[in-house]
Parts: structure tokens; C-alpha cells; sequence
């Protein structure tokens, strides 16, 4: 890698000191970075820097560890769940706001853990969805994961499952034929979301784009979810790109999160200020369908909160007073 990448003086000193997560870049992101190019937006994601080292952040600051009922689920939210699947990821993203938990020693869900997270779905009717996440689910075996397709599905009918992953992204190969099937078969008994996680337009290769469309041909909806990064993703220019190609290959942007406030990603946020104008220039130039939520998932557990422009500038009980995107006022009333 040194040899190929030629490392800058702050990559070169995290790998005398490496700390945190740890470095694991795959193939075919390898093949996409530009050697030449120290900015390169998928060098950045994946390359390490000693700036990771600032331990000046939380570990945990969703308080997700709060919020868990065991070691593989987080009931946050009233009607969805979170479940760990795994903590091993084709590529660990320097962003990673989970690196509590990824490339510990948590490893890869068991038969038994898949069978006690059932039997807590059956017990939790409110619960109407699961991320299956971690980590990233598509590590696991196709024996496992269909095991936890299945063995979810035989317990709750109605339950919604959404497939988190970066795979198509950083190992589109592992969507073999067989691995189809299994989610075919999967789909059938119910419904399945596919959840992606691009950044930067250099990752729509063609083959990562075929691996999503093996998904969206058997009627698996699709939609991403993307982090704001400092010298990846945080001009208007790029994210225009890349919401208008997610959409026209039948992904739909779902959220632009903000960084959040994790340990070792601190040279990587973008500040708020910056973010919300960033937001407001995209709300002018996509349509609905292309443009995702900006949102923030606040500290210390408060949970997730959508930032955008205000339009709503005063109400009292007759009228609601907003301006409109190109600054006039207008009046509705509030009854
Ligand atoms: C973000 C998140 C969800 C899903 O939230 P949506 O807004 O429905 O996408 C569920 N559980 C946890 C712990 C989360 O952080
Ligand atoms: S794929 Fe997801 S869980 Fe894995 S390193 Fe990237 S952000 Fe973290």
C-alpha cells in the first residue's frame, strides 16, 4: 500500500502509531483511489491519519450502549430496533461513528443470538422494523444470513427489514447468485429495503451500481444514506451529482447526515453553519425525490433531528407568517 499511495507525513504517522479502528481497505475500493491525488474522496474515507488519534470526543456519544437491551440490539426509537449483526465490515471507514462497537471482539452474530432477537421481536409488538446492521450484515456467511432472514420472519409477518451494508460499495462481488436467491426467496416472505451508504459519485462504479440493481429487479426499494465529510462530500457541486445519479439508478436519497461527535473523526466534520448552507443550495437545485434530509443525531442520545432552512418565522393563534425561499413574506391562517 505505502509502495502504491506514496502517504502523506499524517498517514505515515498513524501507521507508526495506529489507533482506534483498524485499517481494512478492499480490492476494489483500493483500484478506485488515485495515487496521485492526496485529496482523493476515497483515500480520504479509507486511508488513516494520525488526526484519528485526538481522543478528544465521545466514543459513543448516540448513548447507544444506553439504549441497548443487550449486546446486538438498541431500542431507541419506540417502533424500530437496531440489530448488530456483526462487527466486521468489508472496509472501516474513518468516519465510522460506531467504532465502539466495529472490529471489537463482538465478532459475528450466532444461531442462538438471531433466535433470542426473534423471540424479543415477539415479545415487542410495537417494534415494526429492524436494521440489520453492525458492522455490515453481508459479512456473515449466506448460511447465517439466511438463517436470520428466515428465523426473524418465522416469528413476525409484518416486520420490516432493512438491509444496512456498505458491501455494494466496498465488495459488490459478494451479491452472488446464491446470495440472490436467499434474498429473493427473503423478499417473497416479506418486505426487504435495501440501505446503501455512498458519498461521493467515484463510488457508482459499474459494477457497484449492477450489485444494486440485482436488489431493485426483485422489487427491493433502495435508499442511502450519505455523511457529510470534510474534503469528500461538502460542496453543493458533488452531493448534486451524486443525489441525481443515486436517483436515476433507482436509489433514493434518504439522509445526509451530519458527522456525528465520535472520537477520531473530528478533522473530518464539517461545521454546522456550512452544512445547513450546503442544504439550502441542494433544496434549490434537486428535485424532492433526489434530495435527502439533513439530519443530525443529537448528543448524548437525543436522537435524530432534521435540519433544514426555517420558513416559519412567527405564529400566534390567527396567523402562521413564513418567508418564502426567495425571501418574501407570506401569511396562512392558522385556522
Ligand atoms: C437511525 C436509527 C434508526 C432508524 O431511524 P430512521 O429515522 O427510521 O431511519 C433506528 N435505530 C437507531 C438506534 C438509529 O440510530
Ligand atoms: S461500513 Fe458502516 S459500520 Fe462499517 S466501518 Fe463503515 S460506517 Fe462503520
Amino acid at each position: 500500500m505505502e509502495t502504491k499511495l506514496h502517504l502523506t507525513d499524517r498517514e505515515k504517522a498513524w501507521f507508526e502509531n495506529p489507533s482506534g479502528l483498524p485499517l481494512l481497505i478492499s480490492r476494489p475500493l483500493f483500484d478506485l483511489i488515485d495515487p496521485d491525488d492526496m485529496n482523493d474522496p476515497v483515500r480520504k474515507q479509507f486511508v488513516p491519519d494520525v488526526r484519528e488519534n485526538d481522543k478528544s470526543a465521545s466514543l459513543d456519544p448516540l448513548a447507544e450502549t444506553e439504549h441497548s437491551v443487550s449486546k446486538r440490539i438498541i431500542h431507541r426509537y419506540e417502533h424500530r430496533i437496531a440489530f448488530l449483526t456483526t462487527d466486521r465490515c468489508f472496509s472501516y471507514c474513518r468516519h465510522c461513528f460506531r467504532r465502539r462497537f466495529t472490529a471489537k471482539e463482538s465478532g459475528a452474530v450466532t444461531e442462538r443470538e438471531i433466535d433470542e432477537a426473534a423471540s424479543y421481536l415477539e415479545a415487542h409488538e410495537e417494534v415494526y422494523e429492524v436494521l440489520l446492521t453492525g458492522g455490515d450484515m453481508f459479512t456473515l456467511s449466506d448460511r447465517m444470513i439466511e438463517y436470520m432472514l428466515s428465523t426473524l420472519r418465522r416469528k413476525r409477518k409484518d416486520l420490516v427489514l432493512r438491509l444496512c451494508t456498505r458491501a455494494n460499495i466496498s465488495f459488490p462481488q459478494r451479491f452472488t447468485p446464491e446470495l440472490m436467491q436467499i434474498i429473493e426467496k427473503a423478499n417473497e416472505e416479506g418486505p426487504l429495503y435495501l440501505m446503501t451508504h455512498y458519498n461521493h459519485p467515484a463510488e457508482l462504479t459499474p459494477e457497484s451500481l449492477a450489485s444494486v440493481k440485482a436488489f431493485t429487479r426483485l422489487g427491493i426499494a433502495c435508499f442511502n444514506q450519505t455523511v457529510l465529510l470534510r474534503g469528500v462530500n461538502d460542496n453543493a457541486d458533488t452531493l448534486e451529482k451524486l443525489c441525481v445519479r443515486l436517483l436515476a439508478s433507482r436509489i433514493k436519497p434518504y439522509y445526509l447526515f451530519q458527522c456525528d461527535l465520535v472520537e477520531g473523526t473530528a478533522h473530518l466534520r464539517v461545521p454546522l453553519a456550512k452544512g445547513l448552507e450546503i442544504e439550502k443550495e441542494l433544496r434549490k437545485r434537486l428535485s424532492g425525490l433526489a434530495m435527502p434530509q439533513y439530519t443530525i443525531d443529537l448528543p448524548e442520545g437525543g436522537g435524530k433531528v432534521i435540519l433544514t432552512e426555517q420558513h416559519l418565522i412567527s405564529r400566534d393563534d390567527e396567523t402562521f407568517t413564513f418567508t418564502t425561499p426567495e425571501g418574501e413574506i407570506r401569511h396562512y391562517p392558522a385556522n
